[in-house]
C-alpha cells in the first residue's frame, strides 16, 4: 500500500493530470508532474514539477528517485519511458496496457483475442492496400493513423466516391487501419477501476456526443436498455481484467442499430466521459485512480445525481461567467492560455434529479 503523505508521479501535464493532482492532494498525496513544458494546467496545482522532454531519460531518473509511485494521463507516453519508469519503481497501469492502447492495430487485435467486438478492420500500409481494403470493407470508412491520433486527428471519412490515393496522401501516416463506418444508434463509454487484488469498481454507462470528432457533451447515465448498460459493463470489466490493469480504463463503445456493442478505443487513465463523477459520484473518477494504484479501497461509484457534461471548447469557454449564475452547474476551467479551436478548455457539469 502507497500511504498518503507518499508522492504520485504523474507523466503528463494536462487537464486530467491537473484533476488527479487536486483529487490526490485532497486524500493527503503529494503529486509530482513529469511534462515537458513549464506552464502546464497540471503544474499550476503542485510544487514538484519536471520539466523535460518524454525521452530525456536522465531527468526520468530524477524524476524517479523523487516520487513512490507513477501513473500517466495519456496514453501516448513513448513505451521505452514508461518501461524505463516501471523499472524504477511502479507504474500503474503499467507499460503492457499502455503498449495495446497507443496502437490502434494492437488494440483492435488485443480485443479480438479476448472475444470482444470491434469494428470492420484491415491494416493498410499503400494506396492500393487502401483500395483493396475499401472493396472489402467499403464503401464507406475511416481512414485512422495506427499512433497518436486523438479528438478525430490523424482520420479521414472515406466515401463511394473516394479516391484512394487521395485518401491516402492525405493522411500522410506509413501505417494506418481502415475501419468499416459504424452508422451507429449512440456512442457509449464505461469507465472502471480495478485494484491490486483483482478488485472491480464500475461507472455507470455512459452516452457520449461528439461534434467534429471531439467529444461535446456526456449524459449521465446513458439513456439505454438496462441489459444493454449491464453489457456494456461487464466488456469493460472483462477487457481490464484481460489487462490485468490496475488503475483505470475507460472503454469507448459504438452502439449499433441492431443492438450490438462495438469498441472503438481503450484509454487505460481517467477519461473526458468521467469527468461528470467529480460532481455527480460518490468518488470522481480521479481520486478512484489514487485509491487503485495505491492499494487503497476503492470507492463507490454510485452517482447522487444525473448529470449533463459539456466541455468547453475554444471560445466557448468565454460564457464561464454565465455558467456561474446557473445553480445547477459546476465549472471546472483547466488554467489554460488562449483558446484556439479544439482546444479543450474547461467543462461544466450540470446536475439533475437522480431518476
Ligand atoms: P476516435 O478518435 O477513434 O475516438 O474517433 C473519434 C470519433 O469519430 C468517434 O467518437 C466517432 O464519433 C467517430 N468515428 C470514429 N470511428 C468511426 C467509425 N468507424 N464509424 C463511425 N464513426 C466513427
Amino acid at each position: 500500500m502507497i500511504l498518503p503523505g507518499a508522492t504520485i508521479g504523474i507523466i503528463g501535464g494536462g487537464q486530467l493530470g491537473r484533476m488527479t493532482a487536486l483529487a490526490a492532494a485532497r486524500l493527503g498525496y503529494r503529486s509530482h508532474i513529469f511534462s515537458p513544458d513549464a506552464d502546464s494546467p497540471a503544474k499550476q496545482v503542485t510544487p514538484y514539477a519536471t520539466t523535460a522532454a518524454y525521452d530525456d531519460h536522465a531527468a526520468l531518473k530524477r524524476f524517479a528517485s523523487a516520487i513512490d509511485i507513477a501513473t500517466y494521463e495519456f496514453e501516448n507516453v513513448p513505451l521505452d519511458t514508461a518501461k524505463a519508469l516501471g523499472a524504477l519503481k511502479p507504474l500503474r497501469p503499467g507499460a503492457g496496457a499502455l503498449e495495446i492502447a497507443q496502437d490502434r492495430l494492437k488494440e483492435k487485435y488485443f480485443l479480438r483475442g479476448v472475444g470482444v467486438g470491434t469494428t470492420a478492420f484491415r491494416p493498410v500500409e499503400s494506396a492500393e492496400q487502401l483500395a483493396r481494403a475499401l472493396a472489402e470493407i467499403g464503401p464507406r470508412g475511416v481512414l485512422k493513423t495506427v499512433r497518436l491520433g486523438y479528438d478525430g486527428k490523424g482520420q479521414v471519412m472515406l466515401g463511394p466516391e473516394t479516391d484512394a490515393a487521395a485518401a491516402w496522401n492525405k493522411l500522410g501516416a506509413s501505417v494506418a487501419v481502415l475501419e468499416g463506418f459504424v452508422d451507429f444508434a449512440c456512442e457509449l463509454s464505461s469507465i472502471v477501476a480495478r485494484g491490486e487484488k483483482g478488485e472491480i469498481a464500475a461507472y455507470p454507462v455512459v452516452e457520449n456526443r461528439h461534434v467534429n470528432h471531439i467529444l461535446d457533451t456526456t449524459v449521465a447515465p446513458a439513456e439505454i436498455p438496462v441489459a444493454v448498460a449491464a453489457e456494456a459493463e461487464r466488456i469493460a470489466c472483462h477487457v481490464a481484467e484481460r489487462l490485468d490493469l490496475v488503475g483505470l480504463l475507460a472503454v469507448e463503445m459504438f452502439l449499433t442499430k441492431s443492438g450490438e456493442l462495438l469498441v472503438n478505443e481503450l484509454a487505460p487513465r481517467p477519461h473526458n466521459s468521467g469527468h461528470w463523477t467529480i460532481d455527480a459520484c460518490m468518488t470522481s473518477q480521479f481520486e478512484q485512480l489514487v485509491r487503485a494504484i495505491c492499494g487503497l479501497p476503492l470507492g463507490s461509484t454510485e452517482r447522487h445525481s444525473n448529470a449533463v457534461m459539456k466541455n468547453l471548447i475554444g471560445d466557448q469557454v468565454e460564457t464561464w461567467c454565465d455558467v456561474l449564475t446557473d445553480p445547477a452547474a459546476h465549472l471546472h476551467l483547466y488554467g489554460k492560455g488562449k483558446p484556439s479551436p479544439g482546444r479543450k478548455m474547461g467543462h461544466v457539469t450540470r446536475l439533475l434529479p437522480k431518476r
